[in-house]
């Protein structure tokens, strides 16, 4: 048997969690990114995040669409939330190659995680790996944490989603609660600029009948090869720490539980496990004591992590009768902003940092249903990057994008798509 190559530190998974905590490491030593896949290859999110993550981490050029409005939907009434804080959707393969590039001195590899020698190597791919900080950022299923001994994620605190692209515009992320058929589930609709991403979740992991649901959905009675991607996501807090292992984002179970938004943590929390990482690569602090230290900061977040899960559980366990009024309250200005504010606190997108020890100060213009630059470069391709179903008009009643009520009707939900996606959509119906 070979010999184990040695580096500082090793990060699995090449998300947004590794790439955060990659990019606070890189410079300090010799650190290997590992990924089963290339670089902003394996999409499952809708990318639906605070436009503030984009300005923070100076990555405008990943934008798609500025979403003023968070529309809720239960029943036949939507209630609207207009954040103090835009959300925005953005193209993660984009994103991930802004990330990546500001990777210095890192090395990347497509080399899929499997398993731990006897020695303690990791088995990377083909290849024998040692550091003194292993980093766990590979997804819920958490793999190299449960090469040491920790339990899987547990199928009940999982959500399953299934998502696909509709030739569709809007202005707001919108969601439908519990809609027909989907007892324990939502729908939703994010507007990226030249088409919207449509999904179907089950807050109970059931993975069964969702793409069938969606297909319902969308009014299709099945979709094009490779329009439908998904995965599942966490719905409670993990261990922020295993044994001597950092573990970050999904793997930790750090998506938010009921919003299902795990973009934003997996980066502010996969930055403080590499800022932490980078201070021992550094020599400025001991391994137990960057443990310890990113262990308590993702504690301080558990109270407001186990609210969220209660929420969670209230939403799709009574009668709508209840939830529909409870959603409404909470659209009530003060108590909004209340509410927004511990939200926005669990993971602050202002902690976000270009590069360690400096700040992103970038000001997207955040006027209704903006477009950003990567819809620009999306129609400038000279081939589709992924199928887009064709408007049907069997799409579900309950499905229609409402109207946002800004100034600009040219832009708002019954806008029709432009440009290449527009021809996307028509082959994708042939
Ligand atoms: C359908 C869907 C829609 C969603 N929409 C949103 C949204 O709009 N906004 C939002 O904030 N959140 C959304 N989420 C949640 C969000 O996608 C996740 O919380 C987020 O991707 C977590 O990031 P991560 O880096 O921790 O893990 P992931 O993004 O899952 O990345 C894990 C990485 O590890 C790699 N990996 C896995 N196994 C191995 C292995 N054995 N060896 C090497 N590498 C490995 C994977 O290839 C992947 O690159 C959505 C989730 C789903 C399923």
């Amino acid at each position: 048997m070979t010999g184990a190559e040695t580096y500082d530190a090793v990060v699995v998974g090449a998300s947004f969690a590794g790439l955060a905590a990659a990019g606070q490491l890189a410079g300090s030593g010799r650190v290997l990114l590992a990924d089963r896949e290339p670089i902003g290859a394996g999409e499952t999110s809708a990318c639906g995040t605070p436009l503030a993550v984009l300005e923070r981490l100076d990555a405008g050029d990943a934008l798609e669409q500025v979403c003023p409005e968070v529309v809720i939907n239960v029943g036949d009434r939507p209630v609207r939330f207009r954040p103090s804080r835009p959300f925005a959707t953005f193209d993660y393969a984009t994103l991930c190659g802004i990330l990546a590039s500001r990777l210095e001195e890192v090395e990347t590899a497509v080399a899929p995680f499997r398993g731990i020698a006897d020695d303690g190597a990791l088995l990377l791919g083909e290849r024998r790996v040692r550091a003194e900080v292993v980093i766990d950022a590979s997804g819920w299923r958490r793999v190299v944490a449960r090469a040491l001994g920790a339990p899987a994620a547990d199928r009940g605190h999982l959500s399953a989603g299934v998502e696909t692209r509709a030739a569709r515009g809007g202005c707001a992320l919108e969601f439908w609660l519990r809609p027909p058929g989907l007892a324990k589930g939502v729908h939703w609709a994010f507007p990226g600029g030249d088409h919207s991403r449509e999904g179907s979740a089950s807050y109970v992991g059931e993975t069964r009948g969702l793409r069938s649901d969606l297909a319902g959905f969308e009014g299709v009675d099945e979709f094009p090869p490779r329009a439908v991607h998904g995965g599942c996501f966490p719905s409670r807090l993990g261990p922020a720490v295993w044994d001597r292992l950092f573990v970050v984002g999904d793997a930790a179970g750090q998506c938010l539980p009921l919003t299902g938004e795990g973009v934003r943590p997996a980066l502010v929390f996969g930055q403080e496990a590499g800022r932490q990482a980078r201070a021992v690569l550094l020599g400025a602090q001991t391994l137990e004591a960057a443990l310890s230290r990113y262990r308590e900061r993702v504690e301080r977040a558990r109270r407001a992590y186990a609210a969220l899960e209660r929420f969670q559980f209230c939403t799709i366990r009574w009668p709508l009768g209840v939830v529909g009024p409870a959603v409404r309250a909470s659209s009530w200005e003060p108590l909004s902003r209340r509410l927004e504010s511990v939200y926005w606190h669990l993971a602050d997108p202002a902690t976000l940092e270009v590069a360690p020890g400096t700040r992103g100060h970038n000001t997207l213009a955040d006027g209704c249903c903006e477009t950003g630059p990567a819809v620009a470069s999306r129609t400038e391709r000279p081939t589709p990057p992924w199928p887009v179903l064709a408007p049907s008009p069997a799409r579900s009643d309950h499905g229609h994008p409402s109207a946002c009520g800004c100034d600009e009707p040219d832009h708002c939900s019954a806008r029709p798509p432009r440009g290449r996606v527009r021809a996307n959509a028509a082959e994708a119906r042939r």
